[in-house]
């Protein structure tokens, strides 16, 4: 079945940053089969399945390179406190979330990525085992990552645990075996030590040497809070960049989400070891930080964006990436709007290790892309269509998506999860987990009111 997508402008995402009018872009199967002038497409696929497509841009889809779906669980209240979250509240709400609550959050995040343009991204949550299932189901391009740590919590000398560290990695081979190209090549898995202040030297390693083995990739958090860098000088002596360079971490494969306080020599490393970050600008703005991007990207780093927490809009992201960066440098005019939109899909998709596949629309490529509708208060006149989406675009913007050759959503309808049920169970699980946590600890002061039960 081949689709034609016609009289469109299409924003290509290439290594030229073309963009074409009035053209049209051919998918059959998964492929992009043909992108050029509109008469010779529909000529060349005339029994072709014809989509009119004046008025409408097409983008390749965006690549959230961090997420944690199951923080949709925590919206409007974790945005607002700080970080880490515990040193405000006694427990993680998300954690108590049942198996069934996870499978109902971890959808609405998919939800709302399919609805910002999203057509990949890499979901990072300790036994993500639980739910992928019912995101393979979702249509998603995705990457799963159990998060690991081996922290000693009875508090024990080393300050680690090798029993935890062992349990952790053989999720992590399970994740691999059972998931690792599923979905017709669309499930992807990567291994994911949780961050500096949590994992061991051995946990860095035997990680490290676990995505090698396999040829899968592998992330971290690295340099999110200030937290974190007191807590690995004080248990390693060095910075957390340093610490993961002196246990052979740094590499290629690797994928570090945040990197917002680095110094020059992190940077450094991090650069000459040709690691790919994913700037996470919402979440960083949230708490009064930002990555040093041109740095990064000046020392040899890939770049890719995400939400990380509370948030999966990645429309979103690429402003706060935009506005972020500027402020950060007081400077007027860089970035540009198409450097932002080429982090957010072609250098995302490359350090996800799915650069050959995916994040530009090009012949041969996967068709993962999504189209907005250009005729919007907000967008008109239509210029310089990047800038116009990247500055004024809303997620609403989106009218349909697709992954691998197959619609998500289409005529602003979601066809692969019921919408509204979904969203009725979350408003649901979201108000009966928070007050379960508020009953769990009666005596702890807690640093936000809820709205009254059954309210
Ligand atoms: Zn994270």
């Amino acid at each position: 079945m081949t689709t034609v997508i016609k009289n469109a402008t299409i924003v290509t995402g290439d290594n030229g940053r073309t963009v074409l009018y009035d053209s049209a872009i051919a998918i059959d199967g998964d492929r992009i089969v043909a992108i050029g002038p509109t008469p010779e497409v529909t000529a060349a696929h005339p029994a072709a399945e014809q989509i009119e497509g004046s008025g409408k841009a097409v983008f390749p889809g965006l690549v959230n390179c961090h997420t944690h779906l199951l923080a949709t669980n925590d919206r409007g209240i974790l945005e607002d406190l700080g970080f880490p979250t515990t040193l405000k509240f006694p427990a993680s709400a998300r954690s108590m979330l049942s198996q069934e609550e996870r499978q109902v959050m971890a959808t609405l995040g998919v939800l709302e990525a399919i609805r910002s343009g999203t057509t990949c991204l890499l979901e990072v949550q300790a036994e993500v085992a639980d739910y992928a299932e019912h995101l393979e189901k979702t249509g998603m391009r995705m990457v799963l990552a159990d998060s690991v740590n081996d922290v000693d919590e009875s508090g024990g000398p080393s300050g680690s645990s090798s029993a935890r560290m062992d349990q952790g990695l053989q999720r992590c081979a399970d994740l691999i075996d059972g998931w690792h190209g599923k979905g017709d090549g669309r499930i992807s898995c990567f291994v994911a030590p949780h961050a500096p202040e949590t994992v061991s030297p051995d946990l860095l390693r035997r990680s490290r040497e676990m995505a090698e083995s396999y040829g899968v990739g592998y992330t971290i958090h690295l340099s999110q809070s200030p937290n974190e860098i007191e807590s690995v000088m004080r248990a390693r002596g060095v910075p957390p960049t340093h610490y993961l360079f002196a246990n052979d971490f740094l590499g290629p494969r690797l994928v570090l989400a945040h990197c917002r306080y680095v110094n020059s020599a992190e940077v450094a490393l991090l650069g000459q070891a040709g690691c790919g970050v994913c700037n996470n600008a919402a979440i960083a703005a949230r708490r009064g930080a930002a990555a040093p991007v041109k740095e990064l990207l000046a020392a040899g780093c890939g770049m890719g964006m995400g939400t990380d927490n509370m948030a999966e809009d990645m429309v979103e992201v690429m402003r706060a990436g935009l506005f972020l960066e500027r402020v950060r440098r007081n400077d007027q005019m860089d970035p540009q709007p198409e450097d932002v939109l080429e982090w957010a899909s072609r250098g995302g998709a490359q350090i996800l290790g799915l650069g050959q596949e995916t994040g530009s629309l090009e012949v041969g490529k996967k068709a993962d892309l999504f189209m907005i509708n250009m005729m919007r208060p907000h967008l008109v006149p239509t210029l310089r269509i990047v800038s116009g989406f990247v500055h004024n675009g809303q997620a609403s913007d989106v009218q349909a998506v697709m992954v691998d050759g197959n619609w998500l959503m289409r005529d602003s309808k979601v066809l692969t999860i019921d919408e509204e049920d979904i969203v009725r169970r979350a408003e649901q699980v979201g108000h009966d987990v928070w007050r379960r946590l508020l009953r769990k600890y009666p005596n702890v002061p807690f640093p936000v009111s809820l709205p009254p039960e059954g309210g």
